[in-house]
C-alpha cells in the first residue's frame, strides 16, 4: 500500500505506540506479538526502551499496567467473545479468552472458550500500517494517495460546510450515508443512524446492501429474525450445513458440531468444495454450485413419493392445504366469493366436504383440511372455477421435475444419496444451518424456500434439535437510540412505548386480527421511514451507474420480460412505499459519508462503478475510519476513529451465542483519533456553528418537520448529557435492563466488573416477536414453539408458513412454488463458477493486511482452483492466473487444490489494494439484484430496516474463465 508514505503522519511510531516511558519488556520474548513497524522503530532508535536488568526480560513479561475487558464489535459471527486485554505503557500487548460462560445445564456443552485466531490478534490492528491517526485532507486526485495532515477544526469545518451546501442546493437528502455497518460497534452504528435521522439524510440500508437478508426465510415465515442458540445442535440427530464453512467463519461455535457428533448426531455438509469444515462431517454432499433448490425439491419429492411426510403438521403449520384456483393460479379469496377481505383464504374440510375459511388469527383449525382433491366453486360473478389444495399442485410439480434422477442433472449428486438423505430427514430430529452464502445467490430465496419445505414436510421445527439456524441479532439497544430524545433515567423509553402503541393501533386498523408480531413489523416500518433509511439498489441504480449492468436483458433471469428498471418503476407506482419514493434520480449525492463501509471491496462491481460513476458526482466524500481501507483512500477528508480496546462499547446480542460483552478503553487512540460518538458530536457542533455564521436557521428532517440547526448538537447528545462512548454505553445498559434483555437490576458497574453476561430475554422488538418462543436461560433456544403449541399464526399473507406465493410477479417468474433456476448470465457465459466467503485470516477485511494472519493463507490473495484443471491449463500451484469475464480481467495467485470442484473458482475476501492496479476479482462482479424482490405490500413482502427489496450482493455462481499469466 503506497498511500501511507504520503499521509503526512510523519514520525508517528513512537507517538502511536506510546513508547516515551521506559518499557521494560523483552523484544525477544514478545517477538511473536511485535509488529514490524515497532521493531523497526526500536532498531532505528526512535523507541526509548529502558532495560533495568536483563532479568526484567522475563520477570516483567507478565506485568501489566491494566487488564481490561475486550470484545470485538466487528460483527463476525458469533461475535460476543469476551476477552481479557493486557496493556502496558499505553500499548495493548495481547489478549486472551475470558472463557467464563456457563452451560444451560449439565446436559449441554458450554460456550467456552469463545474466541478465534482473529480475536487473539486484534491488538495488531491497533498498530497496523494502515491505521489512521490524524485528520487528513486529500491533496492529489481521488485515490492517488496524496494527503495533507490538517487540524480537527479544519476537517470538521470543511465537512460541515459541504453538508450545509448540500442542504442549500438540493435539500438534506443529498447528504448520503452509504450503508454504514456495525463493524466499529454499537455506538458508532447508533451514532451514524442518529446523525442521519437528525440531519434528514439519506441512509442506505446496511443489511440489504450486504445481501445478508435470508429472503427465502422471510418469504416463508414472514421475517428472517428467528434464532437458535448453538447448544441446540446438541439435541439434533441430523445436522445439515449449507452455504457455510463454519470452521473458518464461526470457529468458536464449531466445537458444538464436534460435541454433537460425539453425542451421536450425524453431520452432513452440502457444499460444492470439500471445505475445511468437511473434515469432521459424516457425509459430504458435493453439490454443484447454485443448484441447491433442485437438491431440496428432490428431497421433497422422495418424502412425498415414499409417504414419509407428517400430514397433521403440514395441514396445521403450512399453507399447503389452502385452496388455489386452477384457472389463474391464485389463492381462492373471500373477495372472489363476495364474502369479505381479499386476504381471507380457504381450505376444504374433509370432515364435512365443505370449503371453509382458514382462520387468520390462529393456526388451530376445527375440521380436517384436505391435502388432495379438486372441487368446483361458484364465484361472486357467477363463474365456476375449480380449486385444489396447494399440496396437490406441489405433488405434481415434484413428480414432473424433481425425481432424484432429474435433480441429479443440475446437482451432480447421485440419486441414491438424495434418497438416503430424504429418508434420514424424515425420521431424525433435523437441524439445518444455513450460512450467509445463501443470500449471495441470485436465487438464494428459492433455495431457502425449498429447504424449508423439506423441514415442513417432516415436521422439523418448533422442537429441540430441529429447525434452522441463520440470522438473529438483537440490535435493539443501538436501534432505539437512533430515536430516543431523553436519557432512560429521565423517562426516555416512553417515546418508544408511544411508538409501539401507535404501531399497534395502525396494525389493528389494517387487520383486526393482527398479532403482536404484525404490530412489531408495523413499528419497524414506521421507524425505518422516520430514520430516512432507503433500500440501496434503487439508489445504486440511479447514482452509481449500476443501471448499465442491471438493465442488460441478456444478464437477467430469462423468465422475466422486463428489466430491473422497469420493475423498479412499477414498484414505485404500485406499492406507494415512501422509501422508494425517497430515492430520487433528481437528488444528487452531493456529500457522501463512509463509515465502516468499504464499497470498493463490498459492493459487487463497486471497485469500478463507484470510482467511475458515483464518486465524480460527489462534491465531498468524507470517511470516519480507523484504517486506510481501499475505499477510504478515495475520500476528500479522513476523520480517524478509535479502534477496539481504545473506546467503550457494547456488543450486539447474536442469539447463536447469547452473551453480551463489554468493550473497555484499555489504551488511548493513537495520534488524534477519537471514538465515533465524540466525532459526531463535534461535527454537529460545527454544523450549528457554521449554520449560524452563514445565517442558516432551519431545515426539514425525514418526517418533513422543520428543525433548527442550532438544536442539532443538543438533540444528538439527548439534551446535552450523552457526550462520550461511555455515556451512551451506560444508556444501552439501562435500556437493556428496562426491556428485559439484561436481568432486572443489572447495572453498568456490574458489567464493568463482570465484563459480560448471558442475555436474560429478547427485549421488546422484532427479535422478541419473530422467533415465537419464550426465551429461557435453562435450556437451548429454538424458534416456533408458540406456533406449535399456542397456534400463533405466522406474519405472512397466508398466516401460515407460506410455500406458495401468488403475487403476480412470482407467478410471472414461475416462482410461486420454489423451483430450480440457474444463475443468470450476468457477466457473460464462461465455464467456471465463482464461490467465496470469509477467509481464515480475517473478519471481513479488517485483518486482510495483518502480516501474521495473512500467513494463514499464502500471505497474498489467492484463488483456489481444481488441481487437475490447473494442470490442463499449464498453471502451477502458486502461479499467477488472469481471471476474466465480460467486465474485464484481474490477476491473482492460483492454489492448485483437489478440494475444489472442477468448475469452481473459490476466492475469499481481500482488499483491492492487495492486487496489481488495485484490481480485485470484485471488479468483475455484477451483483445482479432480483427484480421481483421489488414486490412489496403483499403480506410479508415489504420493506423495513434490514429486510425487503432486491439485494445487490449476489455473486455466487457467476461465470468466469481464466488463463495462465
Ligand atoms: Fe469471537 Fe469474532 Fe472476536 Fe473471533 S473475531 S474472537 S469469533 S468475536
Amino acid at each position: 500500500m503506497t498511500t501511507q508514505a504520503n499521509t503526512g503522519q510523519g514520525p508517528t511510531r513512537r507517538e502511536t505506540l506510546g513508547l516515551g516511558g521506559g518499557l521494560a519488556l523483552s523484544l525477544t520474548s514478545l517477538g511473536g506479538s511485535l509488529s514490524n513497524p515497532f521493531v523497526k522503530s526500536v532498531f532505528a532508535g526512535e523507541a526509548n526502551l529502558n532495560y533495568g536488568a536483563w532479568e526484567d526480560i522475563y520477570r516483567k513479561e507478565w506485568v501489566w499496567d491494566k487488564v481490561t475487558w475486550g470484545v470485538h464489535t466487528n460483527q463476525c459471527l458469533p461475535a460476543n467473545c469476551l476477552f481479557r486485554v493486557y496493556s502496558k505503557n499505553g500499548i495493548v500487548w495481547r489478549e486472551e479468552q475470558a472463557a467464563n460462560t456457563e452451560a444451560v445445564s449439565p446436559d449441554y456443552p458450554d460456550f467456552n472458550p469463545l474466541g478465534c485466531q482473529k480475536g487473539c490478534s486484534f491488538h495488531h490492528v491497533l498498530t497496523s500500517q494502515e491505521r489512521l491517526r490524524y485528520p487528513l485532507k486529500r491533496v492529489g486526485e481521488r485515490g492517488e494517495g496524496k494527503w495533507q495532515r490538517i487540524t480537527w477544526d479544519q476537517a470538521l469545518t470543511e465537512v460541515a460546510d459541504a453538508i450545509l451546501d448540500a442542504h442549500e442546493s438540493h435539500g438534506p437528502q443529498s447528504f448520503v450515508i452509504d450503508a454504514p455497518h456495525l463493524h466499529a460497534g454499537s455506538v458508532s452504528f447508533c451514532g451514524t443512524l442518529r446523525t442521519g435521522n437528525l440531519l434528514g439524510a439519506t441512509t442506505t440500508d446496511i443489511n440489504v446492501a450486504l445481501s445478508d437478508e435470508f429472503k427465502g426465510i422471510t418469504h416463508t415465515f414472514g421475517t428472517c429474525r428467528q434464532g437458535f442458540t448453538a447448544d441446540n445442535f446438541f439435541d439434533a440427530e441430523l445436522l445439515i450445513f449449507s452455504h457455510t464453512n463454519m470452521a473458518y467463519t464461526a470457529p468458536p461455535m464449531y466445537h458444538f458440531v464436534t460435541e454433537a457428533r460425539y453425542n451421536g448426531t450425524e453431520i452432513a455438509i452440502l457444499s460444492p468444495d470439500f471445505s475445511p469444515s468437511c473434515v469432521s462431517a459424516d457425509v459430504h454432499i458435493p453439490i454443484k454450485t447454485s443448484s441447491d433448490t433442485a437438491f431440496w425439491m428432490s428431497i421433497c419429492q422422495v418424502l412425498v413419493e415414499e409417504n414419509l411426510i407428517k400430514p397433521e403438521f403440514i395441514a396445521e403449520q403450512t399453507d399447503l392445504p389452502l385452496l388455489i384456483r386452477t384457472d389463474n393460479g391464485r389463492f381462492l379469496r373471500a373477495s372472489d366469493l363476495g364474502e369479505g377481505r381479499e386476504d381471507q383464504l380457504y381450505f376444504n374440510d374433509q370432515a364435512t366436504g365443505k370449503i371453509v375459511q382458514a382462520p387468520r388469527a390462529s393456526l388451530a383449525i376445527s375440521g380436517k383440511p384436505a391435502l388432495e382433491g379438486r372441487w368446483p366453486v361458484t364465484l361472486a360473478d357467477g363463474a365456476e372455477v375449480n380449486v385444489e389444495p396447494g399440496f396437490a399442485r406441489l405433488q405434481r410439480l415434484l413428480k414432473a421435475d424433481y425425481t432424484p434422477e432429474k435433480a441429479a442433472i443440475p446437482c451432480n449428486i447421485a440419486p441414491g444419496l438424495i434418497r438416503e438423505m430424504a429418508r434420514k430427514i424424515a425420521v431424525k430430529r433435523t437441524h439445518l444451518h444455513i450460512g450467509w452464502g445463501s443470500c449471495k445467490q441470485h436465487h438464494g430465496d428459492l433455495m431457502e424456500r425449498a429447504a424449508m419445505l423439506a423441514l415442513a414436510l417432516t415436521g422439523n421445527w418448533g422442537k429441540p434439535g430441529t429447525g434452522f439456524t441463520h440470522f438473529f441479532f438483537a440490535t435493539e439497544h443501538a436501534e432505539a437510540f437512533v430515536f430516543l430524545e431523553k436519557p432512560i433515567e429521565e423517562g426516555g423509553l416512553q417515546l418508544l412505548l408511544d411508538y409501539e402503541k401507535m404501531a399497534e393501533g395502525a396494525s389493528k386498523a389494517k387487520d383486526p386480527e393482527a398479532t403482536h408480531t404484525d404490530a412489531v413489523l408495523e413499528l419497524q416500518q414506521l421507524l425505518t421511514r422516520g430514520a430516512g433509511l432507503v433500500p440501496p439498489t434503487p439508489w445504486m441504480y440511479h447514482h452509481a451507474g449500476f443501471d448499465q449492468h442491471w438493465d442488460r436483458k441478456e444478464w437477467t433471469d430469462p423468465a422475466l420480460d422486463r428489466t430491473f428498471g422497469e420493475y423498479l418503476a412499477e414498484a414505485r407506482t404500485k406499492s406507494g412505499e415512501p422509501a422508494l419514493a425517497k430515492v430520487s434520480p433528481d437528488i444528487p449525492p452531493n456529500v457522501l459519508l463512509y463509515i465502516n463501509h468499504n464499497p470498493l471491496r463490498r459492493q459487487r462491481g463497486g471497485r469500478k462503478l463507484y470510482v467511475e460513476e458515483l464518486f465524480p458526482k460527489a462534491k465531498m466524500i468524507f470517511s470516519i475510519e480507523l484504517r486506510m481501507s481501499s475505499s477510504a483512500a478515495y475520500s476528500d477528508i479522513l476523520l480517524p476513529g478509535a479502534a477496539f480496546y481504545e473506546k467503550d462499547d457494547l456488543t450486539e446480542g447474536f442469539l447463536i451465542n447469547p452473551h453480551f460483552g463489554l468493550q473497555q478503553a484499555a489504551v488511548k487512540p493513537p495520534g488524534e483519533a477519537k471514538p465515533e460518538w465524540e466525532i459526531y458530536l463535534a461535527l454537529h457542533e460545527k454544523i450549528a456553528e457554521r449554520a449560524a455564521t452563514r445565517s442558516l436557521t432551519t431545515f426539514s428532517d425525514n418526517t418533513g418537520t422543520e428543525r433548527q440547526y442550532a438544536d442539532v448538537p443538543n438533540r444528538f447528545a439527548m439534551g446535552g448529557s450523552i457526550r462520550t462512548n461511555q455515556d451512551i454505553v451506560r444508556q444501552f445498559v439501562l435500556f437493556n435492563e428496562a426491556t428485559g434483555i439484561f436481568p432486572k437490576g443489572y447495572t453498568f458497574e456490574q458489567l464493568q466488573k463482570e465484563g459480560g453476561l448471558r442475555m436474560a430475554g429478547l427485549g421488546r422488538g422484532i427479535q422478541d416477536a419473530a422467533p415465537g418462543t419464550a426465551y429461557s436461560n435453562d435450556r437451548p433456544f429454538f424458534s416456533f414453539e408458540d406456533q406449535l403449541h399456542k397456534k400463533t399464526p405466522y406474519p405472512t399473507y397466508a398466516r401460515r408458513a407460506q410455500f406458495y406465493i401468488d403475487h403476480e410477479w412470482f407467478l410471472e417468474a414461475g416462482e410461486a412454488f420454489p423451483v430450480h433456476k440457474d444463475v443468470p448470465m450476468a457477466g457473460g457465459d464462461y465455464p467456471f463458477r465463482i464461490v467465496g466467503g470469509h477467509p481464515r485470516n480475517s473478519v471481513h477485511t479488517l485483518h486482510a493486511a495483518v502480516p501474521s494472519l495473512m500467513k494463514l493463507h499464502r500471505a497474498q490473495p489467492v484463488a483456489f482452483v481444481n488441481n487437475k484443471v490447473c494442470q490442463d491449463k499449464g498453471v502451477a500451484d502458486g502461479g499467477m492466473i488472469r481471471m476474466f469475464n465480460d467486465n474485464g480481467s484481474v490477476e491473482i495467485m492460483a492454489s492448485a487444490n483437489a478440494a475444489v470442484g472442477p468448475d469452481q473458482i473459490l476466492i475469499y475476501m481481500w482488499e483491492p489494494f492487495q492486487f496489481k492496479d488495485w484490481k480485485s476479482p470484485d471488479t468483475l462482479l455484477v451483483g445482479m439484484p432480483k427484480p421481483t424482490h421489488f414486490a412489496l405490500e403483499y403480506g410479508q413482502l415489504k420493506y423495513y430496516f434490514m429486510a425487503g427489496t432486491p439485494t445487490p450482493g449476489t455473486d455466487r455462481g457467476l461465470r468466469f474463465d481464466f488463463e495462465k499469466v
